[in-house]
């Protein structure tokens, strides 16, 4: 055996043998004695409770009786024979069928003797009737010592072919407790055990593979879930305590001229407080001896530009350059001029960099980035080239609208001796519960509240069937100087379809929209860069009213003259994707709406997705409904994170608990932010051979 007894191979175990070993390891990445005990049942087939015949409900899973046959006989049907037993206690009478094996059964079974049957019951002609059960005689049954809740692994097709059934594996682990449960160490600190009432790790282990009762069940359930996401917490807080006593970043040490000046004199409208609170936040990092790594949430339209914009003057009042890089062209552009808007009248220049700026043009901003001349930059992914160097860039600000990579960023931080302050913007809502565990040990500042006057977008749902009122209702819309974004789907797997339809949407939306009284623009993504721009220039400006498109538009364009968006066949978006593109309209200060068409016949999904858009504006809210749809592992940036290849806790349905593990880890932390204390030494033992930290920060530092 290995000295440490968990690490022992499962091939020691007695009956696994190195054959199956391997197919354990293959099939369920099962190796060693750990592995084996951390293969959590995912049910348990409840034998701890006897029902009465009258109880049974239509809704029973599994039932468990006790009761007599009373009579027994086989009828033909059109194949063979059936075997049917009348079955009854004091409250009643039931069926039991057998289709096969009946002689063997015939011969065996006792009139009138009591049993314990268990199955499935269903109800058929007018009673309940359960096929094969499981029968015991009662005598039998009362000798002996049995487990009550039976677990039921996971498996694979594999595994059953070769042998190793569910009972096996229970029959494994089973022994495994026996063998080697004295030598189960204890992993929670007996302080917090006693305050939050925990199982040990032994009990909680043996409970949760054999449990008692339901009760003892939920405890040992319990103690595991927060076990595994207190140290996954434990070890993001290590991680950023760590980060921010070593890794020193400029200091902004003052609120300047600039950005006093922009302030009094130049500031178009008054902040929110949101907007407010989250540059006290940002100040705060910025003034702070370390570097700031800091995500900015705020929805569409939450008004993060601004934001930015005061960040890069903090910096710019400190002696620093600064930097906002976006993830596609448009965007880029767009950024540049808000920007610009926002500093010309200081006096202030801010350059251009992406892809199609000319090789002549580029050249001067280089040097003039590289003699510390340029202050602020806006661009792509064109800022990371290598060829671009700041003399003294003291802050990045990248606007990821979930399109930004994690890689990107890195190169961001080998642009100076001493890395820049990063802040991350973003526009996808990502309910706090999950950035808690995926962002652990970012910093994240939230703006959670629109800008003043705006009026809330209105969304309705509209059947194929109802095109023509629809039409009725663009046409109004437009009649009043409003213009319209008609989208449609585009997905990879089959975008000459796609396209298709879009290019049929087009013709019909000409045809009902003829010139010269309409306009009509189109941009989808196998045009040229220059004719989309030059499109999207035209809706911008005014000159058509209708913008076709697929989703290009998602990203970017403001237009807020634009207030109506009809999205087609929106049932085959994701919500998050809806959710953008609604806020492509809103903008302006007229009524806006976001119509979703979709065909009469929609999955159930499809369905809360649509309705979830119709009830509510709140990205939060419908961050968490697609989280509970998707599941937390398809999220954007989860992959890399690895933190959600939890065993046993899941941090959307158990986010009470990770909110209880937070809040201890983090009291732990306060009292002894280097473990160092001899109590902890078993925790800091645990921390360091964690692998979680295969998330984001190790493609940066
Ligand atoms: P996003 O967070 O989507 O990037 P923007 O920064 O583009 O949002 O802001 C959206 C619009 O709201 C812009 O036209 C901006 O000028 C305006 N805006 C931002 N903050 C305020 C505010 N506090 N009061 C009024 N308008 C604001
Ligand atoms: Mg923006």
């Amino acid at each position: 055996m290995h000295p440490n007894a968990l690490q022992t191979p499962v091939t020691y175990l007695k009956g696994v043998g190195p054959g199956r070993a391997a197919l354990l390891g293959r099939e369920l990445g099962i190796d060693t004695y750990q592995d084996l005990l951390y293969h959590f049942p995912n049910r348990y087939i409840d034998k701890s409770r006897f029902y009465k015949i009258h109880e049974l409900e239509r809704s029973n899973a599994d039932v468990q009786i006790i009761g007599r046959i009373v009579h027994l006989k086989s009828v033909e049907q059109k194949r063979g024979q059936r075997l049917v037993a009348t079955f009854a206690d004091d409250t009643g009478e039931m069926e039991l069928v057998w289709f096969r094996g009946q002689k063997w059964i015939q011969d065996r079974l006792k009139i009138n003797e009591p049993y314990v049957i268990f199955g499935k019951a269903n109800w058929f002609n007018g009673k309940f009737s359960m096929p094969h059960p499981e029968m015991e005689l009662l005598s039998r049954f009362q000798q002996q010592k049995r487990i009550r809740m039976q677990p039921v692994y996971p498996s694979t097709e594999k595994l059953g072919q070769r042998g190793v059934t569910n009972r096996l594996i229970a029959q494994w682990i089973y022994k495994l407790l026996e063998e080697i449960s004295a030598q189960i160490p204890e992993t929670l600190p007996a302080i917090l055990m006693e305050e939050l009432h925990l199982p040990g790790k032994r009990e909680a282990l043996q409970q949760v593979h054999f449990p008692d009762s339901q009760n003892a069940l939920a405890r040992a359930r319990f103690r595991l879930k927060f076990e595994e996401l207190f140290y996954i917490q434990l070890a993001l807080l290590t991680k950023k305590l760590q980060r921010k006593n070593r890794i020193k970043g400029h200091v902004f040490g003052v609120v300047g001229e600039q950005f006093t000046r922009f302030y009094e004199h130049f500031l178009p409208f008054e902040l929110t407080t949101a907007q407010k609170r989250v540059l006290k936040e940002i100040r705060a990092d910025l003034g702070s001896h370390a570097q700031m790594n800091r995500l900015l949430q705020g929805d569409v339209g939450s008004g993060k530009t601004i934001v930015a914009v005061m960040a890069m003057l903090l910096a710019i009042d400190n002696g620093f350059q600064a930097c906002l890089v976006a993830p596609t062209e448009i965007l880029a552009q767009q950024h540049y001029q808000s920007v610009r808007e926002l500093m010309d009248p200081m006096g202030i220049e801010v350059a251009l960099l992406t892809g199609s700026v000319r090789a002549k043009d580029r050249k001067p901003i280089h040097e003039r980035l590289r003699e510390g001349a340029l202050p602020i930059l806006v661009g792509t992914h064109a800022v990371l080239e290598e060829k671009v160097r700041f003399a003294n860039l003291g802050l990045a600000i990248i606007d990821e609208q979930h399109r930004f990579g994690v890689a990107q960023r890195a190169k961001m931080w080998k642009k100076n001796q001493t890395p820049p302050h990063i802040l991350v913007m973003t526009a996808t809502p990502i309910p706090r519960t999950l950035a808690m565990s995926l962002y652990g040990d970012l910093d994240i500042s939230v703006i959670d509240q629109l800008p003043p006057g705006r009026k809330p977008v209105r969304t309705v749902h509209r059947r194929d069937s109802d095109r023509l009122r629809v039409f009725a209702f663009l046409r109004e819309q437009i009649g009043l100087g409003r213009q319209v974004y008609i989208v449609y789907p585009l997905i990879q797997e089959s975008e000459a379809l796609d396209y298709k339809d879009l290019m049929d949407g087009y013709e019909s939306i000409t045809r009902e929209f003829p010139p010269p009284e309409y306009q009509v623009s189109i941009v989808h993504g196998k045009m040229k860069p220059e004719d989309k721009e030059f499109e999207m220039k035209r809706f911008a400006e005014g000159k058509t009213q209708i913008m076709v498109a697929t989703t290009v538009i998602e990203v970017g364009v403001n237009v807020p003259n634009a207030s109506v968006m009809v999205i087609e066949s929106a049932e085959r978006f994701g919500l998050s994707q809806l959710h953008q593109l609604r806020g492509r309209v809103g903008r302006g200060a007229e009524q806006s709406f976001c119509i979703l068409m979709s065909s009469s016949r929609l999955s159930e999904d499809g369905k809360t997705r649509l309705q979830t858009m119709v009830s509510t504006n709140d990205g939060f809210e419908i961050a968490e409904t697609d989280l509970k749809l998707r599941g937390p592992g398809n999220l954007m940036g989860t992959q890399q994170s690895g933190l959600l290849a939890l065993k046993i806790a899941d941090v959307v349905r158990d986010k009470d608990i990770l909110q209880t593990a937070r809040y201890h880890a983090r009291k732990l932390l306060d009292r002894d932010p280097a473990l160092s204390l001899e109590e902890h030494q078993m925790i800091r033992d645990k921390i360091r051979r964690m692998d979680i930290f295969r998330n984001i920060w190790d493609y940066i530092s």
